[in-house]
């Protein structure tokens, strides 16, 4: 069984493209996978056995028919609890939504569907994905798994947990101000945060719609690719999607496998660098920017001077388009309604159940939005900290008029220990430094796994940032250092995590 959910999406294609595996024989491996370790790791909220098996069966039947969908038919996936599955329970990590079962598919779940994806269930989050490490999560916290006593990242450390884990090949994830990326870096996955309206939000019960993308969580850059080939493109009902033709991102990944960066200008960002960075990760970071060098990179170092208040603008804009998002959740119209005694006006009800409902960081950040929001304080918060955005996109389109891509490391530590931060809103919100700026310009970003931290041996991640629409540049560049990096390694950085559950089948052995 090990063997079959250690191959990645790209083979498990192959695989049934010639007929060597049925989707419900590799559907059940993984299904098995995580019965056995999910009780430690807890990537899951839901586990849908019958369902997924039931689609696995039916991508069978088409296969057997000559009428696969794609490469991917018949490749189970697990997508975050933020997106609406019809038929499945979708929380978002709250108590508020307990047992609410969307009517309709988030457009990415339909074009999952429609593609021939069994769906595993859906991955745990932070609460209504605020936070960088899953313990907002009103189910318990996600456990990494390199080292179960730390926190995978967040908000959607069940999705790069399960896929960390092997328990699922590929997931769906969504990066408002790094979820996917940051994530990504402390599993030793590969997160993509596309460009703002590459992949529809329709369905995706929205944080903070202006920052809000759904994007691909894989152990290899092309298996990002293949995803976000399904995932993507234009979709009339999300008024921000982009109408365009988009190129290929598998045909991207493919070229970009062969290594080479030449002619490739590629510029270090200043201000994401020295103090506060954790010392094994500026190491790798440094050595992963001299092997671009050397496959032929030219690299600059390149300043931009407003990212260093990115944060302070983001901590303002989100919670301000989240406290308006949240109010929707009033106890009248989905899940969770809580009755005070006697007989209470409606506004006794709403407000019983909302205190009931929300968790502490999501009532912290309803009260910082209204606070921005108000009238007297509007211009002084929220309308700078909309100047400081536009400052934000204009570094990036200074930066990029000089170089191709952009790279920082994703995080700036390795997985630190449950608990740790969560009494410390500030020095959480300081893991997502590197990952934000992406999201207030809308620009496509890749995490892509870089090595292991000296100290603690936990792996780093390097974040590739390309202009907006260029998404198929970030698969371009993430691959070629994907195969620098495995070439130096002799092989995937996943193989050197500790194994859980049952190690080795008698054919690995072999
Ligand atoms: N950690 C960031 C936050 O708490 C980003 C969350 C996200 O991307 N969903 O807002």
């Amino acid at each position: 069984m090990m063997s079959l959910v250690r191959r990645t999406a790209a083979a498990l294609a192959d695989d049934l493209a010639a007929g060597e595996v049925t989707s419900v024989e590799l559907t059940e491996a993984h299904l098995d996978r995580i019965a056995e370790v999910d009780g430690d790791v807890h990537a899951f909220l839901q586990v849908d056995r019958d369902g997924a098996l039931a689609q696995a069966a039916e991508s069978d039947a088409r296969r057997s028919r000559g009428e696969a969908r794609g490469p991917l038919d018949g490749v189970p996936i697990a997508v975050k609890d933020v997106l609406a599955t019809r038929g499945l329970a979708t929380t978002c990590g709250s108590k508020i939504l307990e047992g609410w079962v969307p009517p309709y598919d988030a457009t990415v779940v339909q074009r999952l569907r429609v593609a021939g994806l069994p769906i595993l269930g859906k991955t745990n989050m932070d609460e209504f994905a605020m936070g960088s490490s899953t313990e907002h999560s009103a189910y318990g916290p996600t456990h990494n798994p390199w080292d179960l006593d730390r926190i995978p990242g967040g908000s959607g450390g069940g999705s790069a947990a399960s896929v960390a884990a092997y328990e699922a090949p590929l997931a769906i994830g969504t990066d408002t101000g790094g979820s996917i990326r940051q994530p990504g870096a402390v599993t030793g996955t590969v997160g993509v945060k596309p460009t703002y309206g590459g992949v529809s939000r329709y369905g995706l019960v929205a944080l903070a719609n202006s920052l809000d993308q759904a994007g691909p969580v894989s152990r290899t850059v092309l298996d990002a690719a293949m995803l976000h080939d399904v995932i993507g493109g234009h979709d009339l009902r999300d008024s921000t999607s982009i109408k365009q033709d988009w190129p290929s991102f598998t045909e991207a990944a493919t070229q970009g496998a062969s290594g080479d960066l030449a002619g490739l200008k590629v510029g270090v960002i200043t201000e994401m660098q020295g103090d506060g960075w954790q010392p094994g990760v500026m190491a790798r970071f440094t050595e992963s920017v001299e092997l671009m060098v050397k496959a032929g990179a030219e690299v600059v170092e390149v300043s931009c001077p407003s990212f260093v208040h990115a944060l302070a603008a983001y901590y303002l804009i989100l919670p301000a388009e989240a406290s308006s998002n949240l109010a929707k959740f009033d106890a009248m119209r989905y899940g969770l309604r809580v009755t005070p005694d006697g007989d209470p006006s409606a506004e006794e009800v709403m407000r019983a159940t909302r205190d009931a409902g929300f968790g502490d960081e999501v009532k912290r950040r309803i009260i910082l939005g209204t606070y921005a929001l108000s009238s007297g304080y509007y211009d002084a918060y929220y309308g700078q900290a909309q100047k400081i955005r536009t400052l934000i996109s204009r570094d990036f389109d200074a930066a990029f008029e000089r170089v191709d891509v952009l790279v920082s490391p994703t995080a700036p530590t390795t997985a630190f220990r449950l608990g740790e931060k969560l009494d410390d809103p500030i020095a959480m919100y300081l893991n997502d430094l590197a990952t934000i700026p992406a999201n207030l310009a809308g620009v496509p970003g890749i995490s892509v796994p870089n090595g292991l931290d000296d100290e603690d041996s936990l792996p780093t991640g390097l974040q590739v940032l390309a202009p907006a629409l260029a998404d198929d540049r970030v698969y371009r560049v993430g691959a070629a250092l994907e195969r620098l990096l495995s070439d130096e390694w002799g092989g995937p950085l996943l193989d050197r995590a500790p194994t859980l559950g049952s190690a080795t089948t008698t054919e690995d052995q072999a």
